[in-house]
């Protein structure tokens, strides 16, 4: 049968983009919808706005140090309009860089919402397309508990986009979006409180990452809330919200914002007309080669629930396209050693195992670890602390895992990465010459293991 597209591609968000662009460019026939915003999640309302709110948010730190160099720059004042204004421009001229990048790659572009008609068919608009393949990438969508009030709570759709700075903001989770808008939002110079409902932040993280930041953020005046969760919200007469927690404490705040996971964004998208399978968490189920129960219909990105990382989303799409239309340059994604950032303030930096995951696992382990002041510090009154952590293999000498937390540890975690999937072992850090003066070094200087 004659279609009318080798790939037709479901969302132009990071996997789909990718995977739409090198098809093409391999010689396909390709399509993409997208229902909302060119980009995704990562360029309108994730990653990107939040990275630059996180350097806004770092600038109150920068008027305070810039003091203790000898500058006095009066008194800084912040206007959220503006901030979230100058965003929306460059978050603009990137949606069209990424038309621009599609079309130019050959792939036709077709804006609205697509449902699966039957497995070789999507519906948008009224009109019907068919293809040989089709490429879900829908990634995914906040998720709110329901309990009374929760209408109240915002997002991180809405939280870009508000018109005003809350005075009083309720962090509401213990994941990456909450921790990172729980410092945006302190930053920026609301009063925050952050609640989460376990007894400490960040699972999966390592243990000393999690206390060090807990003390970091604290030293930074957010109120961190551990074992606590909201029960009910109710708005008061002057639009303020009363949360009453499930310990019978209440708290007053202005905004809610809930970062309690997300879920794949599945709705109206047809898969009942096709034998697409969920998983028990609902994700759609793909095997290696991310094909699913329905062989001409396969699944990439956070809509599949693996590591719901941009990068990651770009390589699954990568090899999408490669297996489809370069077989001979297909690799599969390797997913050992995926390094990740938190964007808190300070970073989180982290790459391979935890020393907890490390243990776990059967190894016997040594840990290395440096907490100091870093120099650019040293003339400002400011009393924060890098945390720099190595777990090493006894046996085989091996670095493990490399975790950070201070200024700039999504950048220096990056280097480590390649370090870890060449099995670098501590050998080898230690004979690497270091970068003199830079907080990095400490990673090639650790010497002593922690005692156990
Ligand atoms: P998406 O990028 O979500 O793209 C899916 C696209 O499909 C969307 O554009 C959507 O509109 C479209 N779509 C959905 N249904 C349909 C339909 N039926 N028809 C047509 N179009 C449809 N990752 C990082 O690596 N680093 C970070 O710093 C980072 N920060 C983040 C911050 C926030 C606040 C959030 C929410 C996420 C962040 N992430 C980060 C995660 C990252 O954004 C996602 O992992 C990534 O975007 C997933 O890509 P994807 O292609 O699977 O889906
Ligand atoms: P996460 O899965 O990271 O965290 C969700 C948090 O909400 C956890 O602390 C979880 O607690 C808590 N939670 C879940 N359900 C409830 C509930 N019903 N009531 C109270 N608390 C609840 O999700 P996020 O939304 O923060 O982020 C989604 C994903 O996006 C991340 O996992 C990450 O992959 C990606 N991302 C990446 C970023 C980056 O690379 N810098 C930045 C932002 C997002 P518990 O631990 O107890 O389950």
């Amino acid at each position: 049968m004659a279609y009318d597209f080798d790939l037709f591609v479901i969302g132009a968000g990071s996997g789909g983009v990718r995977a739409a662009r090198f098809a093409a460019g391999f010689g396909a026939r390709v399509a993409v919808a997208e229902s909302r915003y060119l980009g995704g999640t990562c360029v309108n309302v994730g990653c990107v706005p939040k990275k630059l709110l996180v350097y806004g948010a770092h600038y109150s730190d920068d008027f305070e140090q810039a003091k203790g160099f000898g500058w006095s720059v009066g008194e800084a004042r912040f206007d959220w309009p503006t901030l979230i204004a100058n965003k929306d421009r460059e978050i603009h001229r990137l949606n069209e860089i990424y038309r621009n990048l599609l079309v130019n790659s050959g792939v036709t572009l077709i804006e609205g919402h697509a449902k699966l008609r039957d497995p070789h068919q999507v519906e948008i608009d009224g009109q019907t397309y068919s293809a040989e393949h089709i490429l879900i990438a829908t990634g995914g969508w906040p998720q709110v508990p329901e309990f009374p009030g929760s209408e109240y709570a915002i997002t991180s759709q809405e939280a870009f986009f508000l018109k005003q700075l809350p005075k009083r903001i309720v962090v509401v989770g213990g994941g990456y979006i909450a921790v990172e808008f729980a410092s945006i939002f302190n930053g920026l110079g609301a009063e925050v409180t952050q609640l989460y409902r376990g007894e400490l932040f960040l699972r999966g993280f390592d243990g000393a990452v999690r206390t060090h930041l807990q003390q970091e953020l604290t030293k930074r005046g957010i109120d961190l809330q551990f074992n606590s969760d909201i029960e009910r919200i109710d708005k008061q007469d002057d639009g303020s919200l009363q949360l009453s927690l499930k310990d019978g404490r209440q708290l007053i705040a202005d905004s809610v914002f809930y970062a309690t996971g997300r879920r794949p964004m599945l709705d109206n998208l047809g898969l009942e007309n096709t034998r697409v399978k969920l998983d028990k968490a609902g994700y759609i189920e793909v095997d290696e080669r991310y094909q699913s129960s329905e062989p001409s219909i396969l699944a990439i990105g956070d809509v599949i629930g693996g590591v719901q990382l941009t990068p990651v989303a770009l390589a699954e799409g990568m090899a999408v396209a490669r297996r489809l239309f370069k077989p001979e340059q297909y690799r599969p994604v390797d997913y050992t050693h995926i390094p990740t950032a938190v964007f808190s303030l300070p970073n989180i930096g982290t790459v391979g195992l935890t020393e907890e995951d490390a243990r776990k696992a059967g190894h016997e382990v040594q840990i290395f670890e440096s907490r100091f002041r870093p120099m650019k510090l040293s003339l400002t009154d400011n009393q924060e602390r890098t945390l720099m952590k190595l777990v090493v293999d006894v046996k085989t000498d091996k670095v493990l895992g490399c975790h950070m937390v201070g200024p700039e540890a999504g950048e220096i975690i990056q280097g480590l990465a390649i370090a870890l999937k060449a099995g670098a072992t501590k050998q080898i850090f230690d004979e690497t010459i270091g970068v003199h003066p830079t907080a990095a070094e400490e990673f090639v200087t650790l010497r002593t293991p922690v005692a156990s």
